[in-house]
Formats: structure tokens, C-alpha cells, sequence
């Protein structure tokens, strides 16, 4: 599996270390080592400071490094090039970047956030659930560093994302860092996120090869949004995909869930 970690510090390395031999890794970032938070980032040593993070920790880890900062601007592509994507950084408005990026582009992406003595992780499928359903943009959190982090809480996290990237697990899982305990919490899809899907079940259709109400639904989304729909799991309906590509939407994925298929389109 190919996979990008953004951010190469106390959630990415750690990450990045249990994914050795496990998974091909690129690893991105834009930061030097600093003795500040050397203690959990794991990678590198007082003899590291001042050097480029993404590249020390891809030739201790036999990555790829991208000396880059991944932003709105080149996220879209850098997901795209990759099968799964794990989320390092440090920062609220980083992190809701890249989770809308994943629930845009199809690519998985496993969140983590570590604040004190407490983290968690969550895997973000295509289509969601993602952060925007879990927090409200207009609540500014402290950063990681701004509030602090016990370092060896980034470690457990960095390694639950990489557990995650490896065998997908749903909901949010949170650890406790005080009690060492982890619990997880379902998390469902807000009516009103704004990037989550729209979604239409035609499981039921008695033609379902008329693609006439994932038209209708379709026509009442902006370009860019994305639509879900559930079809009959049995016999995928290449219709459906091919009928929407011919009009110029996006197949971003179709994937089986037991007796349902779920296909995953965005709005041209
Ligand atoms: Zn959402």
C-alpha cells in the first residue's frame, strides 16, 4: 500500500515507524528539527537540529521525503497519488484541510490529534463521516504546541493511526492518557456538514437501470458536492457509474458493503 504521511513530528513519526516494511511511505514536510519537541518526535536525535525533518525521517525509515507544505492548493493531488493518507500535522485548520480533501478525492485518510494528556484517531472513508461532522470550525483549539502534549500520548496515537492505515476500524478512538485506557465512540454522517455527500438509496427501484433519480438528485447538488448512492449489492450497476461519467460527473469510488453496493459520485 502507498502511503503519505503529512507532517514528519510527534504523530508522524512514531506513524511512520510502525508502517517500516509494512507499506510504501512518502513522508511530507516543510519543518526543521527543533529541541523544543524532540522529545516526541521520535526520528531524530540533538545532532538533527536544524536539519529538514521529511528528509531525515524517509532515510531513517526508507521513505520517500518531500521537503514541502502540504496545502489547499497541492493536497488534492498529493492524495491522489497516494492509496492512504495519515494525518501528522498539528493545527485545527490543517487538519479539516486535509480531511475535506479525503472525503473529496476518495482517498482514505486516518486523522489524529493528541491535546495533553489526550488523543485520538479516526479513520475518514470516502463519503465520510469526516471532522467537519465531529467539530465546529468556528471552535479554535489550541495547538499542540500552544497547550502541550505528553509526548508518549503522540506516540500511541502515531501508532494507532498506523494500526488504522493497516486494518480500517470505524468510529473515533480515544485514549485516555491518564487512565491508559481507549474507547470508541460511533460517529455519524451531520445532516448539514458541508462536505459530506448527499445520498439517494435506489436499492429499491423497480428499473434500476434508469439512472433517472441519481440524475434528479444530481441536478438539485453545486458542482463539487458528492452524492451517494446505494445500490443493489448483488449486481453492481455499471450502468449507473458509466451513465454519470458519460455526463461528466466524477466516479470517485464504488465500493461493496455485504448486500448493498455504495458509489460514490461528484457533481461536474
Ligand atoms: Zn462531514
Amino acid at each position: 500500500m502507498n502511503v503519505l504521511v503529512v507532517g514528519a513530528g510527534g504523530l508522524g513519526c512514531p506513524a511512520a515507524l510502525a508502517l517500516q516494511g509494512r507499506a510504501t511511505l512518502t513522508i511530507a514536510d516543510h519543518d526543521v528539527v527543533e529541541l523544543s519537541n524532540l522529545h516526541r518526535q521520535v526520528l531524530y536525535t540533538h545532532r538533527d537540529l536544524g536539519q529538514p525533518k521529511a528528509l531525515l525521517a524517509a532515510s531513517r525509515t526508507g521513505a520517500k521525503g518531500l521537503k514541502l507544505k502540504v496545502t489547499a492548493e497541492n493536497a488534492a493531488d498529493l492524495f491522489r497519488a497516494h492509496e492512504l493518507v495519515i494525518d501528522g500535522t498539528d493545527g485545527g485548520p490543517t487538519k479539516l484541510m486535509l480531511s475535506d480533501v479525503a472525503v473529496q478525492t476518495g482517498v482514505p485518510l486516518v486523522y489524529g490529534g493528541v491535546l495533553k494528556a489526550h488523543g485520538q484517531a479516526m479513520v475518514i472513508r470516502p463519503g465520510g463521516p469526516c471532522l467537519r461532522c465531529l467539530f465546529d470550525e468556528s471552535v479554535e483549539g489550541p495547538t499542540c504546541a500552544q497547550a502541550g502534549v505528553l509526548g508518549t500520548v503522540a506516540g500511541v496515537i502515531g501508532v494507532k493511526q498506523a494500526e488504522l492505515a493497516l486494518r480500517p476500524e470505524d468510529g473515533l478512538h480515544v485514549f485516555d492518557g491518564e487512565k491508559l485506557s481507549w474507547r470508541t465512540v460511533a460517529v455519524k454522517r451531520a445532516a448539514d456538514c458541508p462536505v459530506c455527500p448527499a445520498s439517494v438509496d435506489i436499492t429499491r427501484e423497480v428499473c434500476p437501470m434508469t439512472y433517472v433519480r441519481v440524475k434528479l438528485a444530481m441536478e438539485k447538488l453545486e458542482a463539487g458536492r458528492l452524492l451517494e448512492v446505494w445500490l443493489k449489492g448483488d449486481e453492481p450497476l455499471k450502468n449507473v457509474p458509466q451513465s454519470a461519467r458519460d455526463e461528466g460527473h466524477e466516479v470517485l469510488s464504488l465500493e461493496s458493503h455485504g448486500e448493498r453496493s455504495r458509489l460514490l459520485l461528484k457533481v461536474r
